[in-house]
């Protein structure tokens, strides 16, 4: 009978053993009541800075609808929208200057300057010369001076479409914004009636996508005296895809100057436009054309080329916004906002007018001007620009920093977490955030472009009330939100005390947080992972998290204003971080916690406690089972020692 109560014994151990570490893996620590995760509020995934078409760097696939229903499709909650402002740089305030023609850029070693590019050459047997400086352009400018000498028996050509100086693409422009085309033209000679030509032709459409087929229409300005319909020269045939527009010539060697609506031409004469929605037409190129036959010259001067918006920059900005917003349903908010570029870029959220940034002498003011409208500020991918700058700004007062920003990083970087930490050590309380910065979906064919992105790498996870544009933004501004990889499904809370209040961020009066402890809270961790807490710029503890969830408090010091935050590391690499909870002796400022409505405390604490309550229920099963399977081995050995002893 020695042998059974030894059996016994062990079997006792090993089922108290199980059920004590089972214990510690539901509970982590037992100072740490596990009933408050009933108070777990409702948690959102939020994406900022995204950017569409009607961007001043739009791209290929950009369009807000493709965008926006990209990131619903992926199952996010609220997306935050901006487009940069270049509204400002030049005195047409518009976004859609094409810059002024350099000179002497024509020469046959040479022919393509930065801002055009040739889209037909002239056969070898025709003649042109070099755009060179004009004694009849504008006081103090230049312009092209161009000449063209054509075929003895057929139609040659010179054409350049426009791109803009530096970058290789064509920007699209939305003709919502009611565009205009505008030039001015000065010919050396008249060209001869249908043997040679100067037009401008503009192509509005939309490039092909799943809702829509390409769309090309083309209206062409020419300056011949008879109908070039007669020459069967194809970009000078009318049809249901080309509008010809014959404009009158300046008179001989003098200057002219012309303007059209081209959003106006285009919705007039062109029927519904193939079905597609005006708000996703755009303007996509503009080419300028000399044609020449027989032999004839041709020769002119072209300045001062520009397509402009006929709104205001305030007119465009309320017409993008309602757009924009219009995208919002039920249970998906999207919030309108401005991407101000003036050296570091600054987003402004929730921004209700647009405002003339460019008008504050520095960062600093540009960003309390910002919030001054009542608008969240984003200080955007921090390293795309001069990051000494941006350390030495401390933060410029914006409400938040891009930690990470899905185009200009493949991971948090410790350069900017360091900065970050210098910032909140001097008692500066800026919280971080992931920012997307997609500019579209695809490619244009041909290019690469790191902007355009489909999936944010690391997202924000939002506490808040309810799912309003007011709540998300409330919470974003007070750093109620932690950023965690996109793959890893991970929840989790930092709160002052040693009690869960599952919180995230803000603002705690030391006296108030008598026991010195903040608590920390993580569920969905890959195992085995770090936990990583800073304070005052520096390291205070790592510790393994070993199981899932953990559950821990740590010490901090006592009665000091400072800040806490926290990381989470898997195989060296950052998967989530937290926002700080600041420790502050100004007893203004109380922690403000996220409040629940009743149905999403049910709802949280049902989705939270599902998981809790299912490893409970295993555990219970699994030590009975294996009770029952002991005590059938035990019983079965106690009868066959009296067998044997019989
Ligand atoms: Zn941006």
């Amino acid at each position: 009978m020695i042998f059974e109560r030894k059996t016994i014994v062990i079997f006792s151990i090993f089922v108290m053993g199980f059920l004590i570490s089972f214990d510690q893996t539901i509970y982590g620590q037992d100072s740490v009541n596990i009933e408050s995760e009933k108070e777990f509020p409702s948690t959102f995934r939020v994406v900022t800075h995204l950017h569409t078409s009607f961007s001043h760097d739009a791209r290929f696939w950009s369009e807000p609808n493709l965008q926006i229903e990209n990131l619903k499709q992926q199952g996010y909650d609220a997306v935050l929208v901006s487009d940069h402002d270049h509204s400002t740089f030049s005195s047409t305030q518009t976004n859609f200057v094409v810059p002024p023609f350099k000179n002497g850029s024509f020469e046959k070693s040479r022919i393509t300057p930065l801002q055009m590019k040739i889209i037909n050459i002239p056969k070898s047997s025709s003649q042109y010369l070099n755009a060179s400086d004009s004694s009849n352009s504008y006081e103090g400018q230049t312009s092209f001076h161009l000449n063209l000498k054509g075929n003895s028996d057929e139609f040659d050509s010179l054409s350049w479409v426009y791109w803009e100086r530096g970058v290789d693409k064509i920007r699209d422009r939305p003709i919502a914004y009611d565009l205009a085309l505008k030039f001015s033209i000065f010919f050396s000679e008249l060209p001869k009636e249908l043997d040679s030509t100067a037009y401008l032709c503009s192509t509005i459409g939309k490039r092909q996508d799943v809702r829509y087929n390409e769309v090309s229409k083309k209206i062409c300005f020419y300056f011949s005296e008879k109908d070039w319909n007669e020459s069967n020269y194809f970009p000078l045939t009318e049809n249901q895809n080309n509008l010809l527009v014959r404009i009158d010539p300046p008179p001989l060697k003098t200057w002219k100057e012309y303007e059209f609506n081209l959003s106006e031409l285009a919705l007039d004469n062109f029927d519904e436009l193939e079905g597609v929605p005006m708000k996703y037409l755009m303007l996509k190129q503009v080419t300028f054309n000399l044609v020449s036959k027989n032999g004839s010259m041709i020769d002119l001067h072209l300045d001062n080329l520009n397509v402009l918006s006929k709104m205001t920059s305030a007119q465009m900005f309320d017409w993008w916004k309602k757009d924009i917003e219009s995208y919002s349903e039920e249970n998906f908010v999207v919030i309108s906002g401005l991407e101000t570029t003036y050296g570091q870029d600054i987003a402004a959220y929730g921004l209700e007018n647009w405002y003339n940034f460019s008008n504050y002498d520095s960062v600093t003011d540009r960003t309390q001007g910002i919030n001054d409208f009542g608008a969240l500020s984003i200080l955007t991918s921090p390293r795309a620009h001069n990051f000494t700058e941006v350390k030495e700004g401390d933060g410029w007062g914006s409400n938040l920093i891009e930690i990470f920003n899905t185009v200009h990083d493949s991971k948090p970087s410790s350069q900017v977490l360091k900065g970050w930490d210098s910032f909140l050590s001097k008692g500066v309380r800026i919280s971080g955030v992931a920012g997307f910065d997609s500019h579209g979906l695809q490619m244009t064919p041909g290019e690469r472009n790191p902007t355009v992105v489909i999936e944010p790498i690391y997202e924000n996870i939002v506490y808040a009330e309810s799912l309003t544009k007011e709540n998300i933004l409330s919470s974003l501004e007070k750093g109620h939100f932690f950023v965690k990889q996109t793959k890893y499904p991970i929840l989790m809370t930092l709160s002052p005390g040693s009690e869960l209040k599952y919180q995230m961020g803000g603002i705690q009066n030391i006296s108030n947080n008598e026991e010195n402890y903040v608590s920390i809270f993580i569920k969905g961790a890959p195992l085995p992972s770090k936990l990583r807490i800073y304070s005052d710029g520096e390291r205070l503890s790592e510790l393994k998290i070993t199981k899932d969830p953990f559950v821990t408090e740590v010490k901090i010091p006592p009665n000091k204003e400072s800040y806490v935050r926290y990381e989470v590391l898997h195989l060296g690499e950052r998967i989530a971080f937290s926002n700080p909870i600041f420790f502050v002796s100004d007893s203004q400022n109380e922690i403000d916690v996220v409040k629940e409505s009743p149905t999403q405390l049910a709802q949280g604490t049902q989705n939270f406690n599902s998981v809790e309550d299912n490893f409970l229920a295993f555990g219970i099963i699994l030590s009975i089972v294996i009770i029952i399977v002991f005590g059938i081995i035990i019983k079965r050995k106690i009868s066959i020692n009296k067998q044997l002893s019989n």
